[in-house]
């Protein structure tokens, strides 16, 4: 369960009684400290002096006894939380939820107990409260205390520690140490050392590359903080030349601040007014963690974390960002080579609800969840839902297990949730989760293109001042606004959403019937609010909501045009809610704008109605049965698309910003950007991907189907200028990484168009390859098949090569693996001849060989022949015969193909 805090401190959220203290809360406090008291002396007959007579004496004695450690130092009773005792008078029996917190020298231990108490009525005590029952609902145990022996220094003679495809050398240098009772678990290394670093696989070389001008890190430090498990340490010095030396004060002051700036980074536990030290938990075997501090990278953190599917990696910390990320051999060979994130999550949503109240002038929401899960992990002892840092959670209890400790892990976004005991795979139980916070709006970044300040007064004019953009506030997948698993997951939902009147509300899902519904003001003088109701039937991988002063601009039914599937193969459905594929054939389309957008809104619903069609009748489905397009007001283009709703941002003339140039945009082909967040219904929500390296299967299939559309639609020129635009990014970008390297691409400089045009527009030329390379009739086929087999499930690059291979009759292993898997281009050199009414053209592969679908265009003067010919060995060869005058051969003259081709 602590796999994940791995590099983040996380802090018991541990709450004080409520604001106010009456004078019951002053003697339940009492109480309490009676109990810390009788905990922390350890002695029985205090214990006793609680226990109510009609109390179960044995019982009570039994868990003192069983509870309290041997030698307990220091012991902390917090109330968490207090409900009336049922069959009780008002104020006469509690059920107390107290956080036990218990030392014993540096090892420490936190439980939760219940404990029941009653006040005989007629009792005139200060602290009149008698225990009648107690129980422990959780425990954490293993916390360490961590601090450097001050009397303990090694001098070490050529050091190595290891991990995997990692080593700090140290040839001479000073030592020290944190101790647990089982052993050695932190070093601090001073000295001249040497850090190397020599990833396994070529692509994160070449991502090493991009950071560090070479494919492998050696580099010198001059310190290093290292935890590692007690036991593999040991086994790792074994044979090497530490020995003990005389402390030196001054070289122990330099270990010691070094020391307490990193300990509190990994494998801690903040536990605030519970103890203010430091309380770590040991590494596992095989997990290691090194901060490095390099002279030329400043601090350089690696780590191993064996639960993760990518278990090395190495951050970059001042800049925050990973430089490689991957599995170990040993990873690989316990989980294959591709994976799913669904594979490693604890549990499996299976319907939201969410009911929340948002105040748009604070920024403020109150929100109640209700998540039905089941169980995926074998004997699940605690959970880890994600909600955003700044919303804190009053209460999660569960219908099944009552009310239930949690933990807010610091800097993760991340809240652990003890259950009383751990309970079976498959077990469905049912979490509501009280909160509340600030919650700002998401930004629009990866789809959003890049701009740069304009040239501001110049831009605007003195006349045309700066108006501001109405104001929006977009609750998506990054704002972890609601209570959610770790990673996305395909999940019903209802959203119940209230806002002050004069705002609306657009969520996931179809408006439920009488929606919205008038709700009573915040308070006096407030206005009255609405609330929304949106229902999903068909399974999201996330929510959205989006809150602005909106007007309907219009809404209607779409009729679609689609082919049902032959009932031969029919594809049963996963859960009742979900309808047979290609079985719904209309879609209810609203346009909602900010005032100034309505004609903008307007002019788009014809644009969009047809952009549904021609998607339902190219994938022979619609996934979501309502579209709503939210025309919205922002400094910068761009569109962010959940399931059932896209907002556009639109600029408003006197943006103060101006494009650069960017992969994602279009100049000549207007509906570009709404086409593309459409096609997000089917790639990306419908469709979603097993992890973030299948991003492209997002991205690049939105990309390619806007432009399909812009083909269908706007003809030939529009579509070759928009290959012409994908190749050239692609083209440029390339040696940046493979596109299976997801956000990773860009993130090291920083660079967000590299992602855009490796992600977005090389996958796109990918596809368009691939439809080439196949035939249409193939490609077409294996898009629905692909589609069909994944509706509402993750898919992976192996998902569609399987799809494609299965209606092509083609092996594509090689395909995939060198233009997604791998960032190598193809070069190919060729030479034309001409025999009688023959043009001849032989094509030379040189270095590795790629699939590569070329288009041949022989110029005949008044027309011109066009003939695809696939390249897919080291030498081909092909004669195209004409008739007439042949003026000229061209190769790739339409851009469909990536790659250098030259003429010999
Ligand atoms: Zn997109």
């Amino acid at each position: 369960m602590f796999c994940l805090i791995l590099c983040g401190a996380s802090s018991i959220d541990a709450r004080q009684p409520a604001a106010g203290q009456s004078e019951e809360d002053l003697s339940i406090q009492s109480f309490l400290q009676a109990v810390e008291t009788a905990v922390s002396t350890t002695d029985g007959a205090r214990w006793r002096e609680l226990l109510s007579p009609n109390a179960d004496r044995d019982a009570a004695i039994e868990f003192f006894d069983s509870m309290i450690p041997q030698g307990v130092t220091r012991v902390v009773v917090h109330e968490r939380d207090r409900a009336p005792l049922v069959g009780t008078l008002p104020g006469e029996g509690y059920g107390l939820l107290a956080d036990v917190f218990m030392e014993t020298g540096a090892r420490g231990r936190i439980n939760t107990w219940r404990l029941d108490v009653r006040r005989p009525r007629d009792s005139t005590e200060r602290q009149p409260w008698r225990l009648v029952g107690q129980e422990r609902l959780a425990a954490i145990e293993g916390l360490h205390r961590l601090s450097l022996h001050p009397q303990k220094q090694f001098a070490a003679r050529d050091l190595v520690i290891r991990s995997v495809d990692f080593e700090l050398r140290l040839p001479a240098g000073d030592v020290f140490v944190a101790e647990t009772s089982e052993g050695v678990t932190a070093l601090v290394l001073i000295g001249d050392g040497t850090m190397v670093f020599t990833p396994g696989p070529a692509e994160e070389r070449g991502q090493v590359r991009l950071f560090a001008g070479t494919e492998t890190i050696d580099t010198p430090f001059t310190a290093a903080y290292i935890r590692i498990n007690p036991f593999e340490l040991e086994q790792q010095l074994k044979g090497q030349s530490v020995s003990e030396t005389q402390v030196d004060n001054r070289v122990f002051r330099r270990a010691q601040s070094i020391f307490d700036e990193e300990v509190d980074k990994s494998f801690s536990l903040d536990l605030y007014d519970l103890s203010r030290d430091n309380w770590s938990l040991l590494p596992q075997v095989g997990d290691f963690l090194a901060e490095v501090r390099t002279r030329r990278f400043d601090t350089l953190t690696f780590a191993r974390s064996t639960g993760e599917a990518e278990d090395v990696t190495l951050f970059h910390r001042v800049r925050k960002r990973n430089i490689a990320a991957y599995a170990s051999e040993m990873k690989l060979s316990s989980r294959g080579r591709f994976f799913n994130e669904d594979d490693l999550v604890e549990y499996d949503v299976l319907d939201y609800s969410i009911d929340a109240t948002f105040a748009p002038e604070r920024e403020w929401i109150d929100g109640r969840a209700r998540l039905k899960i089941r169980v995926k992990s074998y004997a699940l002892a605690a959970l880890t839902l994600r909600l955003a840092e700044e919303l804190s959670v009053s209460s999660i209890t569960s219908d099944e297990l009552g009310r239930l400790m949690f933990l807010r892990v610091r800097n993760q976004n991340n809240i652990v949730v003890n259950l009383p005991s751990p309970v079976e795979r498959d077990f469905e139980l049912t979490l509501n989760i009280a909160y509340a916070g600030r919650c700002r709006t998401q930004q629009i970044e990866e789809e959003s293109l890049d701009v740069q300040a304009g040239g501001g007064r110049q831009q605007r004019g003195e006349e045309m001042p700066f108006v501001p953009p109405e104001p929006n506030w977009l609750f998506s997948n990054r704002s972890q606004w609601y209570p959610q698993n770790q990673v996305t997951d395909y999940a019903t939902s209802t959203v119940r959403f209230t806002v002050p009147g004069d705002h609306v509300v657009i969520a996931s899902g179809v408006p439920a019937s009488g929606s919205p519904t008038a709700a009573p003001a915040a308070g006096p003088g407030q206005p009255i609010r609405a609330t929304y109701t949106y229902v999903a039937s068909q399974p999201l991988r996330y929510l959205g909501v989006v809150v602005s002063r909106f007007t309907r601009v219009d809404a209607a039914t779409v009729a679609l045009d689609i082919v049902p599937p032959r009932p031969a193969s029919p594809v049963p459905a996963a859960r009742p809610s979900v309808p047979p594929i290609g079985s719904r054939n209309t879609i209810s389309l609203v346009v909602e704008a900010n005032r100034r957008q309505q004609d903008r809104g307007r002019e788009i619903v014809g644009t969009a109605a047809d952009i549904l069609r021609f998607y339902a009748a190219t994938i022979g489905d619609v996934p979501y049965d309502s579209m709503t397009l939210a025309m919205v007001e922002h400094e910068r283009p761009g569109g962010h698309s959940p399931g059932y709703f896209a907002v556009i941002n639109n600029p408003l003339p006197a943006t103060p910003f101006v494009h650069r140039n960017d992969p994602a945009s279009f100049n000549n082909f207007p509906e570009f950007y709404v086409a593309h967040e459409l096609a997000h219904q089917w790639w990306g929500q419908a469709v979603g991907w097993k992890n973030y390296h299948e991003q492209w299967l997002s991205e690049g299939f939105a990309q390619y189907f806007a432009a399909l559309y812009a083909h269908g639609r706007r003809g030939e020129g529009t579509f070759s200028d928009v290959l012409r635009q994908l190749r050239r990014w692609a083209m440029d970008q390339s040696d940046q990484g493979a596109v299976y390297l997801g956000y990773r691409l860009g993130h090291i400089k920083g660079d967000s168009r590299v992602f855009r045009a490796l992600v977005y527009n090389k996958g796109a030329s990918v596809l368009h390859m691939l439809r080439r390379l196949v035939g249409d009739e193939a490609f077409f086929k294996g898009i629905r098949r692909y589609y069909t087999e994944n509706r509402y499930k993750k898919a992976g690059t192996e998902d569609l090569q399987r799809a494609m291979e299965a209606e092509s009759g083609r092996k594509l292993d090689r395909f995939f693996e060198r233009w997604i898997y791998q960032s190598g281009l193809p070069r190919i050199r060729y030479s034309t001849a001409v025999e009688g009414q023959e043009a001849i053209i032989r094509f030379e592969q040189i270095g590795e060989v790629y699939d590569v679908p070329l288009t041949v265009t022989l110029n005949l003067g008044d027309r011109s022949v066009h003939e695809v010919v696939a390249v897919t060995e080291a030498t081909a060869e092909k004669r195209i015969p004409f008739s007439g005058s042949l003026r000229g051969i061209e190769v790739n003259g339409d851009n469909a193909a990536l790659g250098m081709f030259e003429r010999r």
